[in-house]
């Protein structure tokens, strides 16, 4: 009953407004206790006392020394006891001469001296407190012998409960209720202006789960309009995984039924007897042969793909001689540069020693240059330049060919993803996986990979990797034992 976001708001709000309310209540009664308003007719009376003695005791001789007057101290007493008080008069050093009144039977608080009178604030008195912990007020007057007239009484006892119950209660109820109603209206408006928005973004999560992506239209306060500009963010990147994954499918399975088809199709003919010829058995045996190779390897590509996205290649991490590799690099490519009549062009300075996989780094390099042969016309030129460039080393292959426009430019790293499979190179035995291979690849070393190209000028593809110091020992362009 109480677990819907509504109640739990009204709930807080009654809580809140009744401990407003008794705090409010606290107070008061304490400012109460300790205001001197409840206590003005006291000492109203305490006053009144104080003047008729003085105007009494100037119609009285008062004699120097110890006080003979009888007359003095029945006048005293009879005021002391027909107001309620206790009046007494004391010597300046403290000694009672004349006591009577309410509370006798306690000794008398006597103030510390020196005296402090009270003549200044009629309004006000003094508190003292007797050897039995009675609270008194006090009034304290000089008079012209050199005596003090005091007029004191124990201090009241506040009435609050009857206070409380005569004069607060009401206005309390009353001031709860309304409260508790005007909480129970921003409630269900608190309840609504959240509840709402949650309410859609539920329905709309449902719709995701199965399968409808309809972005949610972000609503109510800050908090929900983040979650539901997460829980379309959250939607997109569903889609976009889905779509890779039915994309990556697709390809898999094209890129898997030509071969297979070659095979069936020279495999049949062998059965049938069709290829009967020792060429032809030859022949068929080639292609068979030439089309398992090529599935082999698209198998071992997404295989290290697949590792290398999953962070479990096993990068076997040693010091690189980067300028080495990409000499041995171009070495490889020297023949297949001829040709293709593309000159290849080195020019490497002088380079620190890096830390990697040489086995790797090469199979980035080697696909860069390859990819930069292939899409060269004849007389191109390719260059492959290194260089320290802060605290990366850069490497660029540059080439003069045909060049990658720049929507395709930001996917050509992507798996499968090729710019037009009918370009020249692209007819070629590569499937569009070697720029994702490279690209992991260099994301494991901690480096960056990217492109610059100018359709019909030429592309540069660029590697920056950072140059991690290490000592120079067993120091290879290639694993050891590769
Ligand atoms: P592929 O095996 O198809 O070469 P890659 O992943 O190496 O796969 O390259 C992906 C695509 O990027 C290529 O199919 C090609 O369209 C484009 N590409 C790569 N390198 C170049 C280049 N140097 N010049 C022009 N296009 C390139």
């Amino acid at each position: 009953m109480f677990s819907s976001l509504r109640s739990r708001l009204w709930i807080s709000y009654a809580f809140l407004t009744l401990a407003a309310l008794l705090i409010v209540a606290v107070g008061l009664v304490v400012a109460l206790g300790r205001s001197p308003l409840l206590f003005r007719a006291t000492v109203l009376k305490m006053r009144v006392a104080e003047s008729v003695v003085l105007t009494r005791l100037e119609a009285l001789p008062f004699p120097n020394g110890p006080l003979a007057g009888a007359r003095i101290e029945t006048m005293v007493r009879n005021q002391a006891d027909s107001r309620q008080l206790r009046i007494s008069i004391l010597t300046d050093t403290g000694s009672v001469l004349v006591d009577g009144g309410v509370g006798i039977t306690n000794p008398l608080p006597v103030p510390n001296r020196p005296f402090v009178t009270t003549d200044a604030d009629p309004n006000n008195a003094l508190l003292i407190q007797d050897s039995q912990k009675t609270d008194w007020f006090y009034i304290l007057h000089k008079l012209d012998t050199g005596h003090y007239l005091m007029v004191s009484t124990p201090r009241p006892s506040l009435p609050l409960a009857q206070i409380l119950r005569d004069d607060l209660l009401r206005p309390f109820f009353q001031a709860a209720l309304v409260a508790l109603l005007l909480g129970l209206l921003l409630s269900l408006l608190m309840g609504q202006w959240i509840a709402r928005p949650l309410h859609h973004m539920a329905e709309g999560a449902r719709k995701m789960a199965d399968g409808k992506y309809d972005p949610i239209q972000p609503s109510g306060p800050n908090e929900t309009r983040q979650l539901a500009e997460s829980l379309n963010e959250m939607a997109n990147r569903v889609q976009t995984s889905q779509q890779s994954q039915r994309d990556f499918i697709a390809n898999i399975s094209h890129e898997l039924k030509t071969p297979l088809t070659s095979i069936q199709g020279f495999a049949q003919a062998i059965l049938d007897g069709a290829a009967q010829t020792p060429e032809a058995l030859q022949q068929a045996a080639g292609v068979i042969f030439n089309e398992a190779g090529r599935m082999h390897r698209l198998v071992m590509d997404l295989l290290v793909l697949a590792r290398l996205e999953g962070g479990t290649a096993d990068l076997q991490k040693a010091p690189v001689d980067l300028g080495l590799l990409l000499n041995n690099i171009v070495d490889k490519f020297k023949l297949q540069a001829e040709q293709a009549n593309v000159r290849l062009n080195l020019q490497v300075g002088a380079l620190p020693i890096i830390t990697g996989d040489g086995d790797r780094l090469s199979q980035v390099f080697t696909n860069l240059v390859d990819n930069a042969i292939k899409f060269s016309p004849a007389a191109g030129l390719v260059t492959i330049f290194a260089a320290l460039a802060g605290p990366d080393v850069l490497i660029q292959v540059r080439d003069s060919g045909i060049g990658i426009p720049a929507e395709d430019q930001k996917r050509i790293f992507e798996r499968f993803y090729q710019v037009d499979k009918s370009r020249k190179g692209g007819s070629g035995r590569g499937v569009g996986l070697g720029l994702a291979i490279a690209h992991q690849i260099v994301n494991a070393h901690h480096g960056r990979i990217w492109v610059e190209s100018t359709p019909g000028l030429g592309s540069t593809f660029c590697v920056s990797l950072p140059v991690v110091q290490v000592a120079e020992k067993s120091v290879s362009a290639r694993r050891p034992n590769a």
